[in-house]
């Protein structure tokens, strides 16, 4: 069994596919070709937003948008301690200041009080310039937006929304994607919408900004394509990873119902036995993961791979426990998130797990 089964989805995909990349082998235009501009339209229409930039992968799409709202040195934002990596390291490369935030344990994302209190921290502070939030969509569900954008606008910060894995998520009828000023997602393979390598995209309604981010992402061009204005990078979609795009999100609407019936039948199975993923009321996850907790976690780990079945920790370490960030200060208890790192692990999760496949995950973990 996969944790994630690519192979099954592209036996389900693959006479489509092919067709999609014949048709870029034959025009041959790689970069910025016409598959580009028509999943940006798709994307857009399905998010719910008038400007869809595609870019190099979802840790260019953040950074894109600290590059485009002018957010370095000095400047504060607030990110959750417990995500991957990128969400926090792009804070960094930008030359501004980390501020780590704790998470509500019942659904992992950001915490609204937790913010409040460490947005209130750094203003007493005065030392640092409290700018944007960065909140995350972990493990598929969208974040609380409503408190958060509340709270945003309180305080005059920018809300960037990182659906790296919440992108085809909902809160009612709002997309993951349309929350906050400017949402960035991540087509790295494993996510709910991946490519067949590295991909990314920002959304937004501004179209001022909409026109920086396209700028930056090809080293900052002017409307003279010689005339450089500003310093960018060189960050695009491939056409090829396009055309696939636009197959996988084609099957992406019958694939997040599947992920439900999967989610459905976990939730039964657990609902005694452990703490199941809250989504909370109006809300949709795109299960980008299934997370159970447990202080038991190596047990019911190792017996799930005794019986072959793949299991994974996200994430083991909290932001403010890595190496990089240690003299980061803290601002707020991250104490949720610190517990969480101990016991969460994740279960195999994708469109294309057989009934039989996740009998033998809820039977594995039943039996332990
Ligand atoms: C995957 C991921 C990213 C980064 O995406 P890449 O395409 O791998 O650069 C950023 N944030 C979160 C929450 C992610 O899960």
């Amino acid at each position: 069994m996969q944790f994630i089964d690519l192979a099954a989805q592209y036996r389900h995909l693959e006479s489509n596919i092919q067709q999609r990349i014949n048709t870029v082998l034959n025009h041959g235009q790689y970069i910025l070709g016409p598959e580009v501009s028509e999943l940006e339209e798709r994307l857009g229409e399905y998010v719910g937003v008038r400007h869809s930039i595609t870019c190099g992968n979802g840790t260019d799409a953040l950074q894109l948008c600290l590059m485009a709202l002018g957010i370095g040195p000095g400047d504060a934002v607030f990110c959750p301690t417990f995500t991957f990596f990128a969400s926090a390291e792009v804070i960094g490369l930008a030359g501004a200041t980390p501020v780590f935030v704790d998470i509500d344990p019942a659904t992992y994302n950001l915490c609204p009080s937790s913010l409040e209190h460490a947005i209130e921290q750094v203003e007493t502070n005065g030392d640092l310039k409290p700018k944007a939030i960065i909140a995350v969509d972990l493990f598929g569900l969208p974040a609380d937006y409503p408190a958060i954008e509340g709270l945003a606008k309180k305080h005059q910060l920018t809300v960037i929304e990182d659906a790296a894995q919440g992108f085809g998520g909902q809160i009612g009828e709002r997309r993951a994607g349309s929350f906050g000023h400017v949402a960035t997602t991540s087509f790295f393979p494993a996510k709910p919408l991946g490519c067949y390598g590295d991909g990314g995209a920002v959304f937004t309604n501004d179209d001022e900004l909409a026109a920086h981010l396209r700028s930056l992402r090809v080293h900052g061009k002017g409307s003279d394509k010689y005339d450089n204005v500003r310093i960018g990078l060189n960050s695009r979609l491939d056409t090829l990873q396009a055309a696939i795009l636009l197959e996988k999100l084609a099957a992406l609407p019958q694939e997040l119902q599947r992920r439900n019936e999967v989610a459905s039948a976990y939730h039964e199975a657990f609902a005694e036995l452990f703490e199941i993923p809250l989504v909370p009321n109006g809300m949709q996850s795109s299960w980008a993961q299934y997370t159970l907790r447990s202080t038991a976690r190596d047990q019911f780990m190792l017996k799930l791979k005794d019986k072959g079945i793949p299991s994974v920790v996200y994430y083991a370490k909290c932001m403010h426990q890595q190496t990089v960030f240690a003299e980061n200060d803290t601002l707020t208890s991250l104490s949720n998130a610190e517990a969480a790192a101990q016991q969460v692990f994740s279960l195999p999760m994708h469109p294309y797990l057989q009934p039989a496949d996740v009998e033998n995950v809820c039977a594995a973990l039943l039996s332990a």
